[in-house]
């Protein structure tokens, strides 16, 4: 952006400003490498030279709807700082004096890295269990792909352990009238994705390249510093989003519920998923999709709160009818996973057969490299050039360099906020700094043993996907999935910037 300022002169306005919420001494980062070593600081580790020197931290709004600081806790260490600038690329990208809003995408990566506990999530277990409580009202809750390999950690178990199962047990005994997996929707997003991405490769080429819309943190960092890059993101909504429209319209028409009565929660690995769940566009009808989310810490809390041990709950089978999912809504918790489910059903779309051995084991956009670049070809559609993108620093340096070239070399591009995608989310466990490494790299290999494992590998082939789309949306991109299942953006470009 031609009007963000250096981050010398950042600084220097920051120090000079007497904003509420900045240190009293800003000082220059250190140059360790951001989130390589966990979200106990280095100063922690070792030396114990305790207090360490005052750095200022993040500005959070009171109005901020995903995460919170406890300013007693609060010890002024610059952590968030660093999080916030060198991973995510927010702080420091905008002009000061604020304007309309405080900027932020609520993807909690600072609330990782805050070493007092000072930041956490917004919690709203209190609102849930009300809901649970309230015998008049149906409460539906959604898992999430990253959740059922990282929950686990909260009850001792080791990183990487799949408790998708046992989510499911624990989310019954503690009260929920129906248990849907988020796996489901994601393979109803991937029908509605590859379907649109097709569309767009050979009907509308001035929205190529393609950007993905499931992560909300991505999103909102578009809208503030890339809003002309916005009719390049898929209108589709996210899986949280998609399930909850289908919760209060065709599940509650199957069932004969009224859509007023139906409470719908997540659990997601994100805070950014709260900011997303109260967007006015997640609605239809007058229903907002998702009414609560809880991130993953918030669900151990919850679950400990109803005393249900996780290692001892029977294991339960998700309710039908948005229930089955396939290998590939499965891998959408790693980064590099909504790439290579949308190729799978891309492929399928183009020539009505399903993708060869080797797109069902794509390692190219797997891991956690910040940037991996990969070739599928298609018959019919050609050899498509895709980029995977993780970390929201990463996005910037990526865009800039497709605007400073002026154009881009990728017909599709995949953006996570958070480093390696949702498995490493600002809502997940938290871990000791010498082991977070290690578990991430744990939760990534359970994604993809849940993936192999599946009967089905692609969405297309899920049956309640077929089943949702003969008895009630027709097709991908049909007016009626148009209306439930795709979405709008917001420009918040001025709210920062002159
Ligand atoms: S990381 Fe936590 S303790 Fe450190 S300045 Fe930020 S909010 Fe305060
Ligand atoms: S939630 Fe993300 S964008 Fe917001 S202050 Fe924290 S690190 Fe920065």
């Amino acid at each position: 952006m031609s009007n963000n300022l250096s981050r010398r002169k950042f600084l220097k306005v920051v120090a000079g400003s007497g904003i509420a919420g900045f240190g009293v001494m800003v000082t220059g980062c250190k140059g360790e490498s951001p989130g390589g070593k966990g979200w106990i600081p280095d100063q922690y580790q070792g030396k114990g030279d305790f207090p360490v020197a005052l750095k200022g931290r993040v500005s959070i709004a009171a109005d901020n709807p995903s995460i919170e600081r406890d300013d007693e806790k609060c010890i002024l260490c610059g952590q968030c700082i660093e999080a916030c600038e060198k991973v995510m690329g927010v702080y420091g990208n905008y002009p000061l004096p604020l304007k309309k809003e405080v900027a932020c995408v609520n993807c909690g990566q600072c609330s990782m890295w805050c070493p007092s506990g000072a930041i956490t999530e917004k919690r709203n277990i209190k609102d849930v269990l009300a809901a649970i409580e309230d015998s008049s009202k149906h409460v539906v809750v959604q898992t999430a792909p990253a959740t059922k390999v990282s929950l686990g950690e909260e009850f001792g178990m080791e990183p990487g352990s799949i408790v998708g199962e046992k989510i499911v047990g624990a989310l019954k005994a503690a009260g929920f009238d129906a248990v849907f997996d988020t796996c489901f929707s994601a393979d109803l997003t991937i029908m509605e994705e590859a379907a649109e991405f097709i569309h767009r490769l050979t009907k509308a080429q001035d929205e190529i390249p393609h950007l993905t819309s499931c992560c909300p943190g991505w999103v909102k960092y578009c809208e503030y510093f890339y809003p002309e890059l916005m009719h390049n993101l898929s209108t589709c909504k996210s899986p949280q989003s998609m399930l909850g429209a289908v919760v209060k319209s065709y599940y509650a028409q199957k069932k004969g519920i009224n859509p007023e009565d139906i409470v719908s929660v997540s659990i997601m690995p994100c805070t950014a998923k709260k900011f997303e769940a109260a967007r006015p566009e997640m609605e239809v009808d007058g229903h907002q999709d998702t009414d609560f989310v809880l991130t993953t810490r918030e669900l151990a809390v919850l679950l400990k709160y109803k005393k249900v041990d996780l290692t001892k709950v029977e294991d339960a089978q998700y309710d039908s009818a948005l229930g089955e999912s396939s290998g590939a809504g499965r891998i959408f918790g790693a980064s590099g996973g909504v790439t290579e489910a949308a190729v799978r059903t891309a492929y399928f779309m183009a020539t009505g057969s399903n993708p060869p051995d080797a797109l069902l084991e794509w390692k190219p956009v797997r891991g956690m490299t910040a940037v991996k670049e990969a070739t599928a070809d298609i018959p019919g559609v050609g050899s498509v050039s895709i980029a995977v993108c993780s970390g929201l620093k990463n996005a910037r340096d990526l865009l800039d360099g497709i605007k400073a070239s002026g154009h881009s070399k990728w017909q599709f591009i995949e953006f996570m906020a958070c480093p390696g995608g949702c498995i490493g989310g600002g809502g997940q466990p938290k871990a000791d700094a010498s082991l977070i490494a290690d578990a991430k790299l744990k939760r990534i290999d359970a994604i993809y043993r849940e993936d192999v494992n599946a009967p089905k590998r692609c969405s297309h082939d899920n049956a309640e996907i077929k089943a949702i789309y003969k008895d009630f949306f027709e097709k991908p991109l049909s007016e009626k999935a148009e209306k439930y299942l795709h979405t709008s953006y917001t420009n918040r470009h001025d709210r920062l910037f002159d």
